[in-house]
């Protein structure tokens, strides 16, 4: 807290692991350094203004709307309302970021500790990723699985702002050479050009699919990790589903990757197309969903292979190719010519596969769709640099070092969690990159938040491992708790199982009694409806 990034920062030299490219604190360091600095007023804003920030509603209405004049590109130093109170910037509003906001708010402070929580997140909406795939099945609704962040902290203090976190600048590796009366433990930039000072930092952005790995694969695959992506890939399916309306031929799908996602993934659309297509499921391994438990697997074997899902195991794909790009290029081989392009009037891919291991051929595969789910890149805010190295320890995959309370390691005031963070255990195990972790590292960032403000010892993060489940379409899921061993639930019994434990997820107790109600709703009609149409059977005699 006693750390003052502006005068810190003009010690600071270039580091070597993140850059963040031309030095944009310059402008910053001199508005502030001349004592000009553009605060956050409540007003409210006059014409020709542009508004960079939303505050949330309710209680956490109030001095969250900023404003630039039309142009203006210098960093607004964003003015937290209360001069003494410790502030808590948290990037990210996923699982890791959204739940420990939660958890601040939650827990009891003495009078005058409670810190200003301040979340920032790109989209206006949390994501509940686990469940994208019933946006595909037209199980769920959207506003159930992503609820807005204005609504579901309306009843906290925790103020929200829409933005990007674009750069970072830390000054809490300094602490030995800061000076007196320093002010904050660093800033970070956001697109927007506010500048945020924290004391605290919750680095919480999560991950993306990694695209860029074959060619072709970021023009032409979709990835499926965003309310967006999935919105997407429901638009692009139901275009394909009206173009083969009256077709004979096939939707085709190919799935790259086998982990959960790719298999959840080609059982909800193998079951939505039923005969009107085809899935094929692409993996480098040679079976599917390696690291699950085998009750979990086989479960996911037998559910794709009555949907008719090709697998291909032991190829990996390298290289996608648009068709009408290949005939354009004159890049049609054998294989390719003996695959029928008669009726591509539309968009049509084809990957070329390479096998993995000996004893397999080449192969080629035709898509109207490909899906990619294969591998993950974490999400960072670019450091800015500075006179002096300074840097976040990664590991090969990108991942944020953090130490066993969370915090990043030579970081004493960032705690960093979920896909973007890299946890050991105490086998020097890197834990996966799941939702389950990001929600129970939550917990301990809020309390460990408490226990540093309020000078308390902190608490070394332990994961407990509860089980794996996965969707195989609707009504059906395979869930393998892990506290009763070879114990696997399967059909609409894990469907069940599955939708309660989620449901018990939900952030905020409003939210979740708001879909219960609508689930239970929802369920009931089905119920009735089935049983109309069993009746409808039984009195027709068929
Ligand atoms: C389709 C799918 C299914 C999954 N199913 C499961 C499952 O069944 N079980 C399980 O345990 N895990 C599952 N996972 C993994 C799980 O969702 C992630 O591990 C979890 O979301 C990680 O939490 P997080 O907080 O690190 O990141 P996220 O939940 O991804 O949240 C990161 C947030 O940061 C925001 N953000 C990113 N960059 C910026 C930026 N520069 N500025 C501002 N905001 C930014 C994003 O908008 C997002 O809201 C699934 C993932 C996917 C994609």
């Amino acid at each position: 807290m006693a750390l003052m990034a502006s005068s810190a920062s003009a010690a600071l030299v270039p580091f070597n692991r993140i850059s963040g490219g031309t030095n944009k604190w310059s402008k910053l360091i001199l508005s502030r350094r001349t004592g000009i600095s553009f605060s956050m007023g409540s007003s409210c804003p006059t014409d020709g203004a542009r508004y960079i920030a939303t505050g949330a509603i309710g209680r956490n209405s109030g001095p969250g709307v900023a404003k630039l004049s039309e142009g203006k590109t210098e960093p607004q130093t964003y003015s937290w309302p209360d001069k003494k109170k410790p502030r808590v910037c948290i990037l990210g509003g996923g699982f890791g970021g959204l739940y420990t906001a939660l958890r601040l708010e939650s827990l009891v402070w003495p009078d005058g500790k409670k810190p200003q929580v301040l979340l920032v997140d790109q989209s206006d909406h949390f994501v509940f990723k686990p469940m994208l795939y019933e946006l595909l099945s037209g199980e769920v609704d959207a506003w159930e699985i992503a609820p807005r962040f204005l609504d579901l902290l309306t009843n906290t203090d925790v103020k929200f702002f829409k933005d990007r976190a674009k750069l970072l600048h830390p000054s809490d590796h300094l602490v030995a050479e800061a000076p007196k009366g320093s002010s904050c433990a660093g800033t970070v930039l956001l697109d927007s050009g506010l500048l945020i000072e924290y004391d605290w930092l919750v680095l919480a952005l999560g991950a993306e699919t990694k695209l860029d790995v074959v060619p072709g694969a970021l023009e032409f695959a979709l990835p499926f990790s965003t309310l967006d992506d999935a919105c997407k890939l429901n638009k692009k399916l139901r275009v394909l589903e009206r173009r083969n309306f009256s077709k004979d031929s096939l939707i085709r799908v190919a799935v790259v990757g086998c982990g959960y996602s790719g298999v959840e993934l080609a059982a909800t659309v193998s079951e939505r197309l039923q005969d009107r297509g085809i899935v094929q499921a692409i993996n480098v391994d040679t079976t599917i969903c390696p690291s699950a438990p085998s009750g979990n697997r086989e479960a996911a074997l037998k559910v794709l292979s009555s949907r008719k899902v090709q697998l291909l195991l032991g190829y990996f794909v390298s290289c996608i190719r648009r068709v009408g790009d290949l005939e354009a290029s004159g890049h049609v081989t054998e294989s390719v010519t003996a695959l029928n392009f008669e009726q591509c009037d539309f968009d049509r891919y084809i990957l070329e596969l390479e096998p993995a291991g000996k004893g397999l051929e080449t192969q080629i595969v035709e898509a109207d769709l490909v899906l990619w789910t294969a591998g993950s890149k974490p999400l960072l805010p670019e450091l800015e640099p500075c006179n002096k190295p300074h840097e976040l320890p990664l590991n090969s995959r990108g991942q944020t070092e953090t130490d066993e309370t969370l915090r990043v390691k030579g970081h004493p005031h960032i705690f960093a969690l979920g896909d973007s963070s890299a946890f050991r255990d105490s086998n020097g195990r890197l834990l996966p990159a799941t939702a389950q972790v990001a929600f129970q590292q939550a917990d301990y960032a809020g309390w460990n938040l408490w226990a540093v403000i309020n000078d308390r010892p902190l608490l070394p993060f332990r994961f407990q491992k509860l089980g794996e489940m996965m969707t195989l379409g609707k009504n059906n899921a395979a869930i393998s708790p892990s506290f009763i061993e070879g114990l696997t639930l399967e059909g609409s019994v894990g469907h069940t199982a599955r939708k309660i434990a989620y449901l018990l997820r939900l952030p905020t107790d409003e939210h979740r009694f708001k879909v219960g109600l609508s689930w239970f709703t929802k369920s009931a009609v089905d119920s009735v409806a089935l049983l109309q149409n069993t009746l409808a059977k039984i009195l027709s005699g068929s």
